[in-house]
């Protein structure tokens, strides 16, 4: 599998500091922000610096170390906002067409603070 990554998306931009963003954790490897348009009262993006497009991008081309900093990252957020509790939380990743993926750099969502409903709707 090739992967076509566009330097110009949103989070690039982000990355690269031309656009602004809340930031709730920073790492060597990673940055962890609010969404824009938060969907729950807790509603965070975690982003890896590199160029990845999607999650099985980022899971096979990136480096161990971005991928444990990615992931212990993620866990220190889920402390740090309190949701790491029985009342738990939601993580997900959208990729490409069918996952509705909006921004082409990947990017875990976690959401928390109110029950979230069903991931996906049984037809
Ligand atoms: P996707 O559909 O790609 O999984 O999700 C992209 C997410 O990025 C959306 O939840 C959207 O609200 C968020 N988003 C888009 N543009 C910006 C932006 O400029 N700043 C921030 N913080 N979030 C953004």
């Amino acid at each position: 599998m090739t992967y076509t990554y566009d330097p110009q998306n949103i989070f690039a931009r982000i990355l690269r500091g031309d656009i602004p963003n809340k930031t709730v954790m920073e790492t060597p490897h990673t940055l962890v922000f609010h969404d824009i348009r938060p969907q729950a009262p807790v509603h965070v993006l975690a982003v890896p610096k590199g160029a990845y497009v999607t999650y099985d991008h980022f899971a096979a081309e990136a480096s161990a170390e971005e991928i444990v900093d990615f992931h212990r990252t993620v866990a220190k957020v889920c402390q740090m906002l309190d949701i790491a509790g029985p009342e738990g939380y939601r993580a997900i990743t959208n990729a490409g067409e069918h996952g509705m993926q909006e921004v082409p750099h990947f990017h875990m969502h976690i959401l928390g603070g109110r029950p979230l409903g069903r991931l996906v709707e049984l037809i």
